[in-house]
């Protein structure tokens, strides 16, 4: 098995940078191995404060961008505040800020080709919104190929080394309602094939492919070992020492 990606997403449930250790400190003494390694995405003005810890146990990333690399933009984090603040990695196209069309897939797109071209690897969030009814089915692995080719059309094949697709379906963030591993495979494959088509085989294969929504430590390693997928990106979850340890060791553990 590849190294997994394991990232907390801590969108904004941590407040302040003590709670955040307590937190991170206990998941760290309750993981099997020291070896064990994760990641989290952060409100980005933590990020320098957490890195100045050197926490080997994990790296750090950022939630979100500012689309525009300088220039007059109050009140925004560019790709170079997140690089030099330690940033290693981004979330981008997130569903909490698709949602209302925040942000549309063109938006996103840009985002991805500034965050790719300045060497910040990017987590792209896709995902269905709902998959209907049994009387009026929608064609869901229609709108994440849709949603997938709008948010890398600036994106060259010369970036994608860097590139982690989150399958997100948003019916299944923050609802207890985690989707079934082999639903899934199915959308892993798929998007897998259309990455080829996009990029060619040998481009596409370095992009990895993780699954979020309502991960938790009894359903995690599902994931890899039915769904293919090659890490997790875990939301309220994560906030629970006890819950995300529990995920981390289940993941690496051995046959
Ligand atoms: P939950 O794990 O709380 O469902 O959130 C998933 C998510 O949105 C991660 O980005």
């Amino acid at each position: 098995m590849n190294t997994p990606i394991i990232i907390s997403n801590t969108k904004s449930y941590i407040t302040n940078l003590k709670s955040f250790y307590n937190l991170h400190e206990s998941v760290w003494n309750k993981l099997d191995k020291e070896k064990y390694r994760y990641f989290v995405a952060i409100p980005s003005s933590l990020i320098s404060l957490v890195k100045k810890e050197e926490f080997v146990a994990f790296g750090v990333g950022a939630q979100n961008l500012e689309t525009s690399e300088e220039g007059a933009h109050t009140g925004s984090n560019n790709v170079h505040n997140l690089l030099s603040a330690g940033a290693e990695f981004i979330i981008l196209g997130h569903s909490e800020i698709r949602a209302n069309n925040i942000e549309t897939s063109d938006i996103i797109s840009h985002k991805v080709h500034v965050a790719l071209s300045n060497k910040l690897k990017v987590v792209l969030c896709v995902g269905e919104t709902d998959r209907g009814d049994a009387d009026a089915p929608r064609d869901y692995l229609e709108d994440i190929k849709k949603m997938l080719k709008d948010s890398l059309r600036s994106v060259d094949k010369k970036l994608v080394e860097n590139l982690i697709i989150a399958y997100e379906p948003v019916w299944a963030i923050g609802s207890a309602n985690a989707a079934n591993p082999l639903l899934v495979l199915e959308v892993c494959i798929t998007i897998r094939r259309l990455l080829s088509q996009m990029y060619g085989l040998d481009n596409a294969k370095h992009v990895r492919i993780i699954y979020g929504g309502s991960v938790d430590a009894s359903n995690a390693r599902d994931y890899i070992v039915h769904g293919s997928c090659d890490g997790v990106l875990v939301g309220k979850a994560s906030m629970d020492a006890e819950e995300f340890s529990g995920i981390i060791n289940n993941i690496y553990k051995e046959d």
